[in-house]
């Protein structure tokens, strides 16, 4: 059997294209003819510090010799670890950490825990939005396409469109649990959040006595060029929640949540049997190692020369985003584009039918930035 026989084993949800990956390395990736691309999604904002970044896998290969899994039963040093570097980087008396496998189970960790902490049913989301797939996920999902096959959800979800400040004003109520923003929408076509808006969310939040939740499993761990993308604002959450670039690719996510926010969880409230697993910590303690200021400056380099390059190409246009998180509209079907690209041997994303997005490694160097819009120029002439 090839492996294109065993393709109708796997539940149809995904679009796939026609391609198998069989090794990366750094910024590139290998099919299994052995052609080589230049990866310019790096697994949807994942893969953080390259293919097989070398540092992490030493800090996973080191805990996979020592121990795997225990349950949460006990404590292992690596969930205490990367917890105090987390709390760090969050800033203030020091943020508490609740460990989970993925985005979706860090939106559902912050629903539960807005509920809890503040006693209130409701959640105010935004239009466009994208929180993840499970039911309380997808309940505060703004896209009703993505809901409508599914309903009901969980109750108590309304949606504001993005940067209507009145709109905001008037949906936080008295039943108010939380509002919940990605400061950038990733997968709703990578949407920035205006300053006003997001000083507004956070004034509404704390007159109401709502927690204000960002949702930064797509623009944390140093994305757009800060370790977190509420620092570009100024504006800090009650609680956010990671998971994407997190262990470079190895399954983790987490909720963290501020000293100063309503106390939330007791023993009991919420649990994951692999939340914090210690292979997946012990990588993530050498990611967030790695995110320090010389990374975080590259990042912002790297976006600057990507922006530029991409507003240089004819037929490109709306070029947006920050840091290594853009994307930009094209003149042909985004998806037409996407697979011309890949037969040039360059990997992309797409963001609605007309975007384009680019999510490449943080690590990605100045030449392959300039790679990557020669060949995108040509996938696009
Ligand atoms: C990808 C994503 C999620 C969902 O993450 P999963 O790991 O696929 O569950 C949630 N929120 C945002 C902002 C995302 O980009």
């Amino acid at each position: 059997m090839t492996t294109t026989d065993l393709r109708s084993a796997i539940l149809p949800t995904y679009g796939r294209y026609d391609l198998t990956l069989v090794r990366g390395e750094g910024s590139r990736v290998w099919d299994d003819a052995g052609k080589c691309y230049l990866d310019c999604i790096a697994g949807i904002a994942v893969i953080a510090l390259g293919h097989c970044n070398p540092v992490v896998k030493a800090a996973a290969e080191a805990q996979l010799a020592k121990l795997w899994h225990v349950s949460n039963l006990y404590w292992t040093e690596p969930m205490l670890q990367l917890a105090q570097k987390l709390s760090d980087r969050f800033g203030g008396a020091g943020a508490q950490v609740f460990y989970c496998n993925s985005g979706a189970e860090g939106t559902e960790a912050a629903l539960k825990y807005a509920r809890k902490a503040t006693g209130k049913p409701g959640f105010v989301a935004i239009e466009s939005s994208f929180h993840g797939r499970t039911f309380g996920a997808l309940s505060v999902t703004g896209q009703p396409a993505k809901r409508a096959a599914f309903e009901p959800g969980v109750p108590g979800a309304s949606f504001v469109e993005l940067n209507d400040t009145d709109a905001l004003a008037q949906a936080v109520g008295p039943d108010t649990g939380a509002i919940i923003l990605e400061p950038i929408q990733g997968e709703g076509g990578v949407n920035p959040v205006e300053q006003q808006f997001i000083e507004a969310a956070r004034e509404l939040a704390t007159a109401r006595g709502a927690l204000l939740l960002f949702d930064e499993v797509q623009t944390g761990v140093g994305r757009t060029g800060t370790f977190f993308a509420w620092e570009h604002h100024g504006v800090k959450p009650d609680a956010l929640w990671l998971a994407k670039g997190l262990a470079n690719g190895l399954p983790i996510g987490c909720l963290l949540v501020a000293n100063e926010a309503a106390r939330g969880f007791e023993p009991g409230d919420h649990a994951s049997t692999f939340g914090g697993n210690p292979v997946a910590a012990a990588a993530a303690c050498a990611v967030v190692d790695a995110i320090d200021d010389a990374l975080l400056a590259h990042v912002r380099a790297m976006g600057d020369r990507f922006t530029a390059g991409l507003r240089a190409i004819p037929g490109i246009s709306n070029v947006r985003g920050r840091g290594l998180m853009l994307a930009c509209d094209v003149e042909q079907p985004a998806g037409d584009v996407v697979l011309a690209a890949m037969a040039k041997g360059l990997l992309l994303g797409t963001a609605g039918s007309g975007s384009l997005r680019l999510t490449p490694p943080l690590t990605i160097s100045a030449d392959e930035v300039d790679e990557a819009i020669r060949l995108l120029g040509e996938a696009v002439a």
